[in-house]
């Protein structure tokens, strides 16, 4: 099992030994320290995280931290599930050295923090819409988690967000660029069930025939994909009505945007962008399945 801590100073403590050790190991060149953050209630989407740090990284920490600041709904915050022993043998499996799972009052001692990030208007559109100030509350604990596990000995730092959660990602990439973190910003590709589902921790909510009828959102994503691929035009219009009229899907958005600043583009806008090496636009979804909202993507290059 990887060790567990659960305050900051124990955190900063034991990191400064696994990366002195480390550096031991490394002849010569600084060592690197990657930080994955997660909300627990970890799946195989977390292990890929784990294990592209595990790749990168001489040292890998995991924050296991339900935030109450970026939940707006307290019936959302309380059913959020934990289950910490597993998320302990999953992290063991996936190479994990450090567990930073911290209580809310170690996090915001002072009770709710006076001074808060802002994700300005890229936290405003999409997922902001229909949950104002959850991209707030969401930057302000990754800057205080970045800040916490930041290497005080010579290393490089590096931190790992999925790509499923796309526009966390942008956001928290401008906040590290616009602030000046001095973290690489890494993302990881979304994994699926085998039936092509995104994994999400809220997925356990959906009774046997809402996790059916939630097919239908990849399905529509890898249909659009394969257009692409044929050099179809990209009709999000028909993707929008094909999960307008599909049963148990409550369709909140489906567009197409920049991958970095997350404006909406054209299908038209796709040309020529890709040489970059980024995705030259990502379509975007999310629908409200029973009682679970749904996020998914496809990243077009
Ligand atoms: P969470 O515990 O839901 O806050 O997620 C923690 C991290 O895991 C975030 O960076 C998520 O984007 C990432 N993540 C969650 N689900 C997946 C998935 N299916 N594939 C890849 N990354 C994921």
């Amino acid at each position: 099992m990887p060790d567990v801590v659960t305050t900051i100073a124990d955190l900063r403590e034991r990191e400064e030994a696994l990366l002195a050790a480390a550096g031991r190991q490394t002849q010569g060149r600084r060592p690197v320290i990657a930080l994955v953050p997660t909300m627990g209630a970890l799946h195989a989407g977390h292990a890929a995280l784990v294990r592209a740090a595990r790749q990168a990284a001489d040292v890998v920490v995991v924050s296991i931290f339900v935030n109450p600041l970026q939940f707006g709904d307290p019936a959302d915050l309380e059913r959020y599930p934990k289950t910490l022993e597993a998320d302990l043998a999953l992290l063991e499996e996936a190479g994990a050295d450090l567990a930073f799972a911290p209580s809310v009052a170690e996090m915001y001692p002072g009770g709710e923090p006076l001074v808060r990030l802002s994700a300005g208007p890229m936290g405003t559109s999409f997922e902001g819409a229909s949950r104002p100030g959850h991209f707030d509350g969401m930057l302000t604990v990754v800057s205080k988690l970045l800040n916490a596990a930041m290497p005080r000995a010579t290393a490089d730092y590096l931190a790992f967000f999925g790509q499923k959660d796309a526009q966390q990602l942008a956001i928290i990439r401008r906040m590290v660029a616009d602030l000046n973190i001095p973290v690489g910003i890494r993302g990881v590709a979304i994994v699926r069930d085998d039936d092509g589902l995104a994994l999400s921790s809220r997925n356990r909510f959906l009774s046997a025939e809402e996790r059916e009828q939630a097919l239908e959102l990849s399905r529509t994503l890898f249909a659009l994909e394969a257009d692409r691929a044929a050099g179809r035009p990209l009709d999000l219009e028909a993707a929008r009505q094909r999960l307008e009229s599909a049963p148990g899907i409550e369709l909140d958005y489906l567009e197409l945007v920049d991958p970095l600043t997350f404006t909406p583009l054209a299908p038209a806008d796709l040309a020529g962008q890709s040489a970059s090496g980024e995705a030259a636009g990502v379509v975007v979804l999310a629908a409200k399945v029973g009682p679970v909202r749904l996020l998914d993507n496809l990243h077009l290059e």
